[in-house]
Parts: C-alpha cells; sequence; structure tokens
C-alpha cells in the first residue's frame, strides 16, 4: 500500500526506530525534503504561499534532554544566517505550555527554560505567546517581515516529548538503561514554495544578482554581432555566471525595454 504524506515526522520516527540506538549517537538529525501534500480547500490556495504539493526543509533532531539548550541554539544561529542572506527582517515568539497537555510540568519546566535560555544567549529578542505551545511541547516560530512589513511565518522549532512515547522509542544511556529521547522538529525556510512567494514579493521581482535566474543578457544590435554576443554569453558561462544571449531579429530599444521590466540584473 502507498500513501501521499502530509508531513514527515511519522517516517522519521521510524527511522529512528529502525535500530538500536545509543546516547552516543546522540544528537541525532534527519533532514528530508521530500514532496508533501496536504488537500488544502480549494478556497484557500493562494498562490506559491498555500498550495497542496509543497517541500519543505524538515528535519526532526532526536537529542538527550541536556542536549536541547546547544541543539537549539545552533539553530537560531542558522535562522540568523539564513534570514540575513536575504535581507528578510524576523521577529521570534516563544510558545509555552498550553492549559490541556501531556506530560508533567518538570519537563515543561526544563523544555521552556531551553528555549528561553538559548534564545537569550542568541541575543535574540522575542515575544512571550503564554499558553501558545502545542499539547506536546513548547515552541518558537519565526515572522519573516517583507519590504511591505507584513508578517509570514516560516521557521518553527519545536519540542516534542510525546511523539517519542507513542513511537516506543528509547535509546541506551550511558548508566545502560533505556531513555525516551526528546525530538525537535524544525524548519528554517518552512515550505520552499512559499518562500520564494515570499522572496518575489520581497524583492518585487527584482533579485539580487546571486539569486537571479539569469544574471547576464549579451544583446546584438545587428546580425553582424551575432557570433560575437553568442561567444560572450558563452564566456560568462564559462566564468560561472547564468547568462543567456538575446539574438532576435528586434530593435535594441525593445530588448532593453523587455529585459527591463523583467529586472534581469546585466544588460550587455
Ligand atoms: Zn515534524
Amino acid at each position: 500500500t502507498m500513501g501521499l504524506k502530509p508531513m514527515n515526522c511519522p517516517s522519521h520516527m521510524l527511522v529512528f526506530r529502525n535500530q538500536r540506538r545509543s546516547y552516543r549517537d546522540l544528537p541525532l538529525r534527519i533532514h528530508d525534503q521530500g514532496v508533501l501534500h496536504r488537500n488544502e480547500l480549494r478556497g484557500v490556495l493562494s498562490g506559491l504561499t498555500r498550495v497542496r504539493q509543497f517541500c519543505q526543509d524538515d528535519a526532526h533532531l532526536f537529542v538527550t534532554e541536556a542536549q536541547i539548550g546547544p541543539e537549539v541554539q545552533a539553530l537560531l544561529q542558522l535562522v540568523k544566517e539564513l534570514y540575513s542572506a536575504f535581507g528578510l527582517g524576523f521577529r521570534a515568539k516563544l510558545s509555552t505550555r498550553p492549559a490541556s497537555r501531556l506530560g508533567d510540568d518538570a519537563l515543561w519546566d526544563q523544555a521552556e527554560d531551553g528555549l528561553r535560555g538559548a534564545l537569550e544567549a542568541a541575543g535574540m529578542d522575542y515575544v512571550l505567546k503564554e499558553g501558545d505551545g502545542a499539547f506536546y511541547g513548547p515552541k518558537i516560530d519565526f515572522d519573516v517581515l517583507d519590504a511591505l512589513d507584513r508578517e509570514w511565518q516560516c521557521a518553527t522549532i519545536q519540542l516534542d516529548f510525546q511523539m517519542p512515547i507513542r513511537f516506543g522509542l528509547t535509546y541506551v544511556g550511558a548508566d545502560n538503561t533505556e531513555h525516551v529521547p526528546v525530538v525537535i522538529h524544525r524548519a528554517i525556510f518552512g515550505s520552499f514554495e512559499r518562500f520564494i512567494g515570499i522572496l518575489i514579493e520581497h524583492y518585487a521581482g527584482a533579485f539580487p544578482v546571486w539569486l537571479a535566474p539569469v544574471q547576464v543578457v549579451v544583446m546584438n544590435i545587428t546580425g553582424a554581432q551575432a557570433d560575437y554576443a553568442q561567444s560572450l554569453a558563452a564566456r560568462f558561462r564559462q566564468a560561472g555566471l547564468r547568462a543567456q544571449p538575446d539574438l532576435r531579429n528586434e530593435k535594441i530599444a525593445y530588448k532593453i525595454r523587455e529585459h527591463s521590466l523583467q529586472k534581469l540584473p546585466y544588460q550587455v
């Protein structure tokens, strides 16, 4: 029997359970960019931001309780690096234990302290969302701010104490007895489709050179320069640039206007 998966979590739990694990294996990180499907209602589908088939930069980190802090700190660093590469601002939100929840309070204390401590160690400002956590654990969500200051939820770091119990996951500790790992669900881009949609809005179509699908276009004015334009484009490509010739039999002003509208970074 085959099926479409709406999320990666269960399959990663099975990968973990597939063999005997020791504390020396932890943290164990499983990353998956496989295709996911969710049967969203037609009315809520929207451009690239809400689709029925998508990919996430999804990972599940299997850690000991003591590893929660350092792992989350490394993730916060990754969030910072990644969003600053795109020039996107972001806002962190820490969601704590909801009224109805699973697990004892000592574990929740430890988990919330772990997340709070990691945020503070990273020097990251955050908004506290008291009681907004999932029933299985607290989380840090990130809202990305685009050029128009609109908020988009992208990255998420969620602690989970319940799924490992439900899937019967254990590892052998240094004390030679079995322990249940903590799972950190994390996505930094979120869905790639959605992230690309946000980038298009953020840059208003004018991608920075390193991201532009075509970086250089080489245009000829008459047929006499066609060979040269072509060889120049080839030289750009050899130098590692995404370059294309535009040898159409059109007026140069027409070509320039067209590539300008496409916000192509370099026109030669
Ligand atoms: Zn997950």
